[in-house]
């Protein structure tokens, strides 16, 4: 028996009560918007607190949503975020991955490698050491380091005053060491130059859609060690996590307005003044605003660029937003028995070995894509398996660039319904060749995310 579908997220509803002026308006009700808003309100006593979100529920990019029949959702793990929840008192029923954070599969040719990466530093240190004994002293060395300088992170304070920042070299020489180191330079650092043992490595930088030549060290490391400490999803279905924070923060005195877009950010001698809603001419006054919405959108469009510094401006073009995807969510029939499948991790990824990522990622920056049967990256999640709907899985796919796609869905769509039926068949191939044998013929529901479907639902015009 599959469970019925109830989504939290459509039990929500807007609180707005039309204030003179708020303390603080919070432009989004994503996970930075509803942590936002919650913090601020257990820090603070009786202050007047309004988020405002485009879409009618909250969530942003994490959320989950139903078709025909079927639930979907738009992210899939959590990592080690146990000690935030017990701050703003979240009360949710997780599920903690023990065993294994990820399996994966590369291919070389012909040629397949795979992996079952555990959880912990520990046995992630030792796993690593059966499988690469020439290079046991290098993997001690980097993943000690490591550890320690992960430890050194969670140390430093985010408030920190003078005489916190005097003590940081002291405090946490090792973050202050790979402040401008990338993963490949940290790999170089401990000479691990085994082409198959730094592709393990990268994985905790590819999965993110960047190579390790780009990613910070710092970075890298952390979510590497946070997501093998302790990771998570909800028994339910995903949009449960959100849908929790923000009926907190209606149950504790904020307010939220679903289903309105913010169009201004409104700001009088150089001073925000509160903002402007689209198709409304008064503005909503505020002491305060938080932006949670893409930075380039908000700072150039909502603000305006007469209102920045020239030097802010200079660094806005600098910014070079995080890469887009293409997910394909697949809802499957009775027949198919996912759980004889091995596929119950937070991750199962396949891709081709050393120097996919940096093609990859090549590709996004040309403002395209490089996936071809020869170079790839893809990870294939089975939410079904934990919440006991009806089958389902996804094959989530980056870095994508938003190239036409946007331009296909409004001006041609049936190149969009081409372009979307295209991608869609190279990964569900993929996923069927490593993981899922005959997945192609149970799908009874597909349903393609491409960077323009995040672009719609985001308000950020590169996607996600
Ligand atoms: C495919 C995918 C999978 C992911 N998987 C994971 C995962 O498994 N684990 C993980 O930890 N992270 C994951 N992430 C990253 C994570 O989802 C995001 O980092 C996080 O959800 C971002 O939250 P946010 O609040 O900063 O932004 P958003 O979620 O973008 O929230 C911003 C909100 O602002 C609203 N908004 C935008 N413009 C306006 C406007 N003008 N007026 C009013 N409202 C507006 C939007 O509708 C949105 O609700 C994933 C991301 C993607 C794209």
């Amino acid at each position: 028996m599959t469970k019925t579908i109830q989504l939290k997220r459509d039990e929500l509803s807007s609180n707005f009560s039309g204030k003179e002026k708020y303390d603080l308006i919070i432009i989004g009700s994503g996970l930075s918007g509803l942590s936002s808003g919650l913090i601020w309100l257990k820090n603070t006593h009786g202050k007047k607190t309004l988020i405002i979100e485009k879409n009618s529920y909250p969530g942003g990019y994490s959320t989950a949503y139903e078709k025909h029949g079927y639930v979907f959702e738009t992210t899939q793990l959590f990592p080690d975020i146990i000690d935030i929840l017990d701050y703003l008192e979240i009360d949710l029923n997780l599920k903690q991955y023990e065993g294994n954070f990820m399996r994966r599969i590369v291919v070389d040719g012909e040629h397949v490698d795979e992996y079952k990466i555990p959880t912990g530093a520990e046995n992630f240190t030792k796993y690593l050491i059966e499988k690469f004994p020439d290079d046991a002293e290098k993997i001690r060395a980097l993943m000690a380091y490591s550890v320690d300088m992960f430890k050194q992170v969670r140390k430093l304070k985010a408030n920190s005053k003078l005489k916190d920042k005097l003590l940081i070299p002291f405090q946490a020489p090792k973050v202050v060491a790979n402040l401008n180191r990338t993963y490949s330079g940290l790999l170089d650092k401990f000479d691990i130059n085994n082409p198959k043992l730094r592709e393990v490595m990268e994985t905790f930088t590819s999965f993110s859609g960047v190579p390790s030549s780009r990613a910070s060290s710092i970075m890298a490391t952390g979510a590497m060690l946070s997501s093998m400490t302790r990771c998570f999803r909800p028994y339910g279905y995903f949009d449960e996590f959100p849908a929790t924070m923000a009926q907190l923060f209606q149950q504790r005195g904020g307010e939220i307005l679903f289903g309105s877009e913010v169009e201004k950010i409104v700001v009088e001698n150089g001073q925000v003044a509160g903002v402007q809603l689209s198709g409304s001419s008064t503005p909503i006054l505020a002491e305060k605003v938080i932006t949670t919405v893409d930075p380039l959108v908000a700072m150039r469009k909502l603000v305006g660029e007469e209102h920045l510094p020239s030097s802010y401006v200079e660094k806005l073009d600098k910014i070079i937003m995080s890469t887009s995807s293409i997910n394909v969510a697949l809802g499957l029939d009775d027949e198919i028995d996912l759980q004889s499948m091995d596929l119950d991790y937070p991750y199962n990824v396949v891709s081709t070995g050393l120097g996919t990522a940096e093609k990859l990622f090549d590709g996004f920056l040309a403002g395209d894509n490089a996936f071809s049967t020869d170079c790839f990256h893809t990870a294939v999640i089975c939410p079904s398996l934990t919440t006991g709907a009806k089958n389902t899985i996804t094959i989530r796919c980056t870095p994508f660039a938003m190239n036409k796609w946007t331009e296909w869905r409004e001006n041609d769509y049936n190149k969009y319904k081409a372009e979307k039926e295209r991608w869609g068949d190279f990964f569900i191939n993929i996923a069927e060749k490593y993981f899922i044998p005959g997945l192609s013929k149970h799908i009874v529901v597909k349903d393609i995310s491409t960077p323009a479907t995040y672009a719609r639902y985001s308000g950020s015009p590169t996607g996600s």
